[in-house]
Parts: structure tokens; C-alpha cells; sequence
């Protein structure tokens, strides 16, 4: 939480502190992020975390054929990442899938052995490099941010959901092809610059969080903004009406913080483990420890 930033809005609302209390009222919050003292327990959690997603990405669609990756930082060795295997469904991740690689790409004997997508890891190894602040990165060729990003432009803020990309999103123009090379990656970092998602242009969407979940929620919600965006842009008859900066900020500094994005993931997540009776989370038997 930070402190109070004192301000108003026009409408005299107070910005107050930032955090998932915003949001629940009668109680605390069901869903705060926990705390580990034992990072090789953590690094089981982000696993679990990240094979929830991906099957809550397939769910909703994201998948095309290779393409498509998330990266989650090793809290043991934070110079390290788990990413996805080449060539497995996201409906068939579990948590013992991810593949444990280094800033090189050497394939760390502790996760599954399996070689991982070159693209994949040219850009999420700039970017775990490059944001120290971020723990976790999700891209994929999702269609509406597809369609979207073949305009170059940012999301404009058309309604109180989009307001989360207010001051939290970037557009990387200079598609250079596939990214087997790892300029590209170094390249998205820094025009993503602070923000925390990218609209890739010609290319799909990149999103970025503390924790996973926090990454998965901004690009499930992205996704569905550019769906949004452009059935508003497809009425050319009417005139869009956008949010006023002191709104549109306002919105963003209540609902756009690592607890309370990481809080608005744990629906999809918690639901995917119903749906899948838990297949994706950590099983002892499957991995030897190290
Ligand atoms: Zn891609």
C-alpha cells in the first residue's frame, strides 16, 4: 500500500491508499497475496500460479498454435525464470511442465527438460532482465488484441475498465519479424518503459505483473478492451466519449496495484481449479526436488 496521495477528483473523491481493501467491504479480503519465508514453497505457488493461467488463457482462447508464452521469476535464483514448454497445449500445462532456464537459455536440470520457444525466450529474458519490479510476463496471439495492435495505438479510455491502462500501457511499433533475436526483446523492454502492458503492433499483446496473476489478469482484461475498442470504433456514426484524465486516473489508482490486480485474477483461477479437479497444480511424485 502507499500512502494517501491526498488528491481529489472533480467529482471530490479521495484517492486514499492503494490495495485490495478498496474493494472488500465487511471483511478482509479473501484473496491477498501470500507470504513465503521458504522461496523453494514460493516457487511451487508461482508454478502452480502460471499453469492456472495458462489453462484460463486456453479456456478463453488464447492459443495459436506454437506461439504464446508465459515467464515467471525463480524466487531461489531471481537471475533465472520457469517458461513454458515448445509445443504443449495450454489446456495440458501443469505445474511440473515450466522449464527452468538462465539469462543464456541453458535448460536448468531442476524443471522439466524440454527445449522452449526461441521468441519466447529472447523477449522474456530482456524482460525479466531489463524490470526488476516484475515477476511474471504473459504474451500471446490473442485475436482481439491481434486485431487491435494493427493500429498502433493505445487503448483510449472509454470506459472504467480500461482506466487500469491509464498511464500503464505502451506500444511497441517497431515489429522487426519474428523475435528469434534477443534485440527485439531488449527493444519492447524499453519502450514498455514503467508501464506494465504493450501492445505489440502487428503482433498481439504483452503484459507484465509482481505476480502472475497480476500479468494474467492485465492481458485477460486488455484482450477484452481492444474487443471493446473496437466495437466502439466500428459505430463511426457516434462520437466516442472519453474519461477525463482526473477520472480515468483516479480509477487507475484504485484498482490498478499489484494486490488488487493479483485479487481480480483469483475468480478466473480459482474456477479453473474446479473445472480441471486441481490436474495443474504441484504433485510431489512428478518432480524430484533439488
Ligand atoms: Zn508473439
Amino acid at each position: 500500500m502507499s500512502p494517501s496521495a491526498n488528491l481529489l477528483t472533480g467529482k471530490g473523491y479521495d484517492f486514499g491508499t492503494q490495495g485490495a481493501h478498496n474493494i472488500a467491504k465487511g471483511g478482509t479480503h479473501p484473496h491477498l497475496i501470500p507470504q513465503y519465508n521458504d522461496q523453494f514453497q514460493e516457487r511451487k505457488w508461482r508454478l502452480e500460479h502460471a499453469a492456472g493461467a495458462f489453462r484460463v488463457f486456453a479456456r478463453l482462447g488464447y492459443s495459436e498454435g506454437e506461439a504464446g508464452h508465459i515467464s515467471i521469476r525463480d524466487p531461489v535464483d531471481p537471475s533465472t525464470f520457469f517458461i513454458n514448454p515448445l509445443g504443449l497445449h495450454f489446456a495440458m500445462i501443469e505445474a511440473k511442465d515450466m522449464v527452468h532456464v538462465d539469462e543464456k537459455g541453458t535448460i536448468l536440470p531442476d524443471g522439466n527438460q524440454a527445449p522452449i520457444n526461441a521468441a519466447g525466450f529472447a523477449i522474456h529474458s530482456a524482460l525479466q532482465k531489463a524490470r526488476p519490479d516484475i515477476n511474471a510476463a504473459c504474451h500471446t496471439h490473442s485475436v482481439y488484441g491481434k486485431a487491435y495492435s494493427t493500429f498502433g495505438r493505445p487503448l483510449e479510455m472509454i470506459n472504467q475498465d480500461a482506466c487500469i491502462f491509464y498511464n500503464n500501457q505502451a506500444v511497441f511499433k517497431n515489429f522487426g519479424g519474428v523475435a528469434i533475436e534477443g534485440d527485439e526483446g531488449r527493444e519492447i523492454a524499453e519502450a514498455a518503459a514503467g508501464a506494465r502492458t504493450v501492445i505489440l503492433q502487428n503482433h498481439g499483446l504483452l503484459t507484465m505483473g509482481s505476480t502472475v496473476d497480476e500479468a494474467a489478469y492485465l492481458f485477460t482484461l486488455m484482450e477484452k478492451s481492444c474487443q471493446v475498442q473496437l466495437l466502439a470504433n466500428a459505430n463511426v456514426k457516434e462520437e466516442k466519449i472519453i474519461i477525463p484524465d482526473d477520472v480515468a486516473a483516479y480509477s487507475a489508482f484504485v484498482t490498478n496495484d499489484p494486490e488488487t490486480m493479483y485479487a481480480s485474477f483469483q475468480p478466473e483461477f480459482g474456477y479453473q481449479r474446479r473445472l480441471d479437479k486441481d490436474e495443474f497444480m504441484w504433485k510431489e511424485d512428478k518432480i524430484e526436488e533439488k
